[in-house]
């Protein structure tokens, strides 16, 4: 075998949402595996401070700043990639939001952008994506869900909505794309320390509910992601396609 089967070079990988917390932390696995990274974020400061902290750590980093509910944006992000010869081997849809409100008081708007945010971005993207790899015979993209792919949890539903609608177009990707060279799958992490879990964690009650809940009794690291991403990203996982792969601490295996 001529590739270690979790190397990466040579490889580029687009991580949305990737400006802080798991998206960070999966990008500078990615790199440290040998991918040259695309960042992505909304936020032009955190987005210029990731990519410059990458790069002092000796990695290739690009920059590709957009909001991943404009679909012109995208477009444009992917053209402006095409122009620079930025071809995308690996996507990771990561970028998210969460709204916590019961669902008699959930505007029909708030629904909607969180559909948007977590799932349709996936959708939009991912088809960009695709277009690109499927020409070139290759594509790894690894979809960000939840335990909510999964399991539903009161005054979240347009979030569980997203991520079961995330593992469904994991397997809609399979099952069009996998004939081309690309694997299409998804992670799906427990509650992990995040700046979108900050007030859960702060909250004695909820954050008792998590350590109680979860067999490995502690809240996940973002990097304890990165060696699920690695190993779908890489040659590791060429014949696994449509797979959700839950990174929990055990959450989803127990009553
Ligand atoms: P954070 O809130 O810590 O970070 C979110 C990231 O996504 C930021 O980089 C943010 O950019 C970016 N982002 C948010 N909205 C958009 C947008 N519209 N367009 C482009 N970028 C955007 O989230 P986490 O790291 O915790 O979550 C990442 C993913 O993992 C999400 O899909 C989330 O649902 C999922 N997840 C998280 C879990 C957790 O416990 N933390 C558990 C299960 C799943 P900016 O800095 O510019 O705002």
């Amino acid at each position: 075998m001529s590739r270690h089967l979790f190397d990466l070079t040579g490889r580029t990988a687009l991580v949305t949402g990737s400006s802080r917390g798991l998206g960070q932390a999966m990008a500078e696995g990615l790199a440290a595996a040998g991918a040259a990274v695309v960042l992505n974020g909304v936020d032009a400061a955190r987005l210029a401070d990731a990519a410059a902290e990458m790069r002092a750590g000796g990695h290739t980093v690009h920059e590709a700043r957009f909001d991943v509910t404009d679909e012109a944006a995208i477009l444009a992000a992917f053209a402006t990639l095409d122009t620079r010869g930025v071809a995308v081997d690996v996507l990771v849809n990561n970028a998210g939001m969460q709204l916590r409100r019961p669902m008699v008081e959930l505007e029909t708007a708030d629904w909607r952008r969180v559909i948007e945010t977590n799932l349709t971005s996936a959708f939009v993207i991912g088809r960009e994506a695709a277009k690109r790899m499927i020409p070139r015979g290759y594509g790894k993209i690894i979809n960000i869900g939840s335990l909510t792919s999964d399991a539903a949890r009161a005054t979240v539903a347009p979030y569980t909505v997203a991520k079961g609608g995330i593992k469904m177009l994991t397997r809609a990707m399979t099952a069009e794309w996998a004939a081309h060279g690309i694997q299409a799958n998804a992670i799906g992490p427990g509650y992990m320390l995040t700046d979108m879990n900050q007030a859960l964690v702060d909250n004695p009650t909820f954050n008792a509910w998590v350590l109680a809940r979860t067999p490995s009794r502690r809240w996940g690291r973002p990097e304890e992601l990165i060696g699920t991403a690695v190993f779908l990203a890489s040659a590791a996982s060429d014949y696994v396609n449509g797979q959700i792969i839950y990174v929990d601490g055990g959450m989803l295996a127990v009553l």
